[in-house]
């Protein structure tokens, strides 16, 4: 794929540098179900994880190192022996892997953060870019703070890491700092000056603090590079990375003006951004390019009426081409089970076990019966619903809920702890409120509420609410989703999510770990 000339190769770091976004940790099953779609999307190389970082990311890197069809996983690693070893064993499983190592190069991470002088840092990459290629010939080697080096250094050190094995060389502006004509210079000078050049890739890692990381990565492709390191979505470290959607539109569309190729089947860029917001509860904004709600919406009746005329008139590329469908009445109570299989395989559905169509389904057959249209996006809200609810050790058996003016709000429940039925009477600041209690009774625990959040699917009052709830619990947190006709059954639903994934969470985390986590790094 990479001798092409024109073809740029789509590094994806949702998982890694996304997760590194505040509150956007993602489980296992949802970093699983992720690379799924990331594998039929067409992503180049999955970043995985930091599989040194937290048990957690080296088991997802394992797992995931394990399903991939086409995408190559990677994983990050710090210029340490440790790291680089952990690394390779969590990735051993896939047929060919990445390693990815890095280490800073500007004078103020040199000094402040690493202690070390240019010249360790120099015998550093010597000693681990050579270790790391011994695994693996597909090594990427990062400069950190790379937009903030002294050009002349970093020169020497790319030609140095080249000739220890590095086939990509990727240029990260850590701190969201560069400007598009800035990065292009950079990457020229890295091509004029550094006399092996030819023999590895430049890649670009651009984040988003000015609002820059799309336009810089692209004047990096312009000047040279052949990798784009993005998320989808844009999720990242503070206001995040460059997003993959719109580098991948923006070549499609301007094709005349960046004659550049991904392997992006961009048909599937709608329901992996879905997903990704669905795993991290981060919403997309409405405006949000390609993927946000209002990014195909006509509202002024000049642009309505100059839409009905010819589509060109105010749309730039059509709707379908990013897997944005218009809502349709799909499906009924009568639809049968062949149906909905087709159905989930329409929508971007892969790789789901029969056993969570089977309860996909069942739930459909339940929705139909209560609601007059189905439509895909209820539809999809199911499976994501039944998706999410594998490993649970809580379970709600029944709810009932006293609401409306002047009785204080009840909520009657019974939880399936464990294993063992057992039930509480809770009343409470409204609805809601009186639920969570009736869940903390049951299963003692103590979390904070960071976010309660309710999202109509589709439009009508009869519509599913998907609830979305995230919980802290000494500096980790969790993201809980459910969907239900029943706000308040999807609001108890979300809430076990969110507490199920603590309990596992807990299990995979110590707090030694999790402090390690913090040193995550480019
Ligand atoms: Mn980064």
């Amino acid at each position: 794929m990479a001798n092409e000339k024109n073809r740029v190769i789509i590094f994806d770091t949702t998982m890694r540098d996304g997760e590194q976004s505040p509150g956007a940790s993602m489980s296992l099953e949802e970093k699983i179900q992720i690379s799924r779609i990331f594998d039929e999307l067409g992503v180049d190389i999955i970043e995985a994880g930091f599989p040194i970082a937290s048990p957690g990311d080296y088991e997802a890197v394992k797992e995931i190192s394990k399903i991939l069809k086409n995408s190559i996983p990677c994983g990050l690693s710090r210029h340490t022996k440790k790291d680089i070893d952990a690394c390779h064993e969590a990735l051993k499983a896939a047929p060919r892997f990445r390693i990815h190592t890095f280490i800073s190069t500007s004078p103020l991470h040199m000094k402040h953060k690493l202690n070390k002088s240019p010249e360790q840092v120099i015998e550093s990459i010597k000693e681990h870019v050579t270790y790391a290629r011994k695994f693996t010939d597909d090594i990427e080697w990062s400069f950190e703070d790379g937009t903030r080096t002294d050009m002349d250094f970093m020169c020497k050190t790319v030609e140095l890491a080249i000739n220890c094995g590095a086939k990509t060389i990727n240029i990260p502006d850590t701190v969201g700092y560069s400007v598009p004509s800035e990065f292009k210079k950079i990457i020229e000078t890295l091509i004029n000056k550094v006399p092996n050049i030819d023999k590895a890739i430049l890649s670009t890692h651009c984040h988003n603090d000015l609002g820059l990381a799309v336009a810089n990565s692209l004047a990096g492709v312009s000047a040279g590079a052949r990798q784009i390191e993005c998320t989808i979505n844009g999720i990242g470290e503070r206001a995040g990375n460059a997003a993959l959607e719109e580098i991948v539109m923006a070549i499609k569309t301007r094709n005349d003006l960046m004659p550049f190729k991904t392997g992006i089947n961009t048909e599937l860029l709608s329901k992996a951004s879905k997903v990704v917001s669905n795993a991290t509860g981060f919403p997309v904004q409405f405006n949000k390019a390609i993927v946000g709600k209002n990014a195909f919406a006509h509202e002024s009746g000049i642009h309505q009426d100059g839409m009905l005329k010819h589509k060109n008139t105010y749309e730039i590329m059509t709707p379908e081409s990013v897997g944005v469908k218009q809502t349709s009445l799909v499906m009924g109570k009568h639809s049968g089970r062949h149906a909905f299989k087709e159905k989930l395989n329409d929508l971007g559905y892969m790789g789901i076990t029969d056993d969570i169509i089977q309860i996909a389904f069942g739930k459909f057959k339940v929705l139909a019966d209560k609601k007059k249209h189905v439509y895909d996006e209820d539809i999809a809200a199911l499976v994501d619903d039944s998706l999410i609810k594998e490993d649970n050790v809580i379970n709600l058996k029944s709810l009932k809920v006293f609401a409306g003016t002047g009785e204080p709000q009840r909520a009657d429940m019974t939880l399936e702890v464990y294993g063992e039925v057992k039930k509480a009477t809770e009343t409470g600041d409204g609805p809601v409120d009186a639920i969570f209690k009736c869940v903390k009774k049951l299963y003692s625990h103590d979390v904070n509420l960071k976010l309660y959040q309710v999202h109509a699917v589709t439009e009508g009052t009869d519509a599913q609410a998907t609830v979305s709830v995230r919980i802290e619990e000494n500096g980790k947190t969790t993201v809980g989703q459910a969907a239900d006709t029943d706000t308040l059954v999807a609001s108890a639903n979300a809430y076990l999510n969110a507490l199920n994934k603590m309990i596992i969470k807990r299990k995979r985390t110590s707090p030694e770990e999790y402090e390690q986590q913090k040193m995550k790094g480019i």
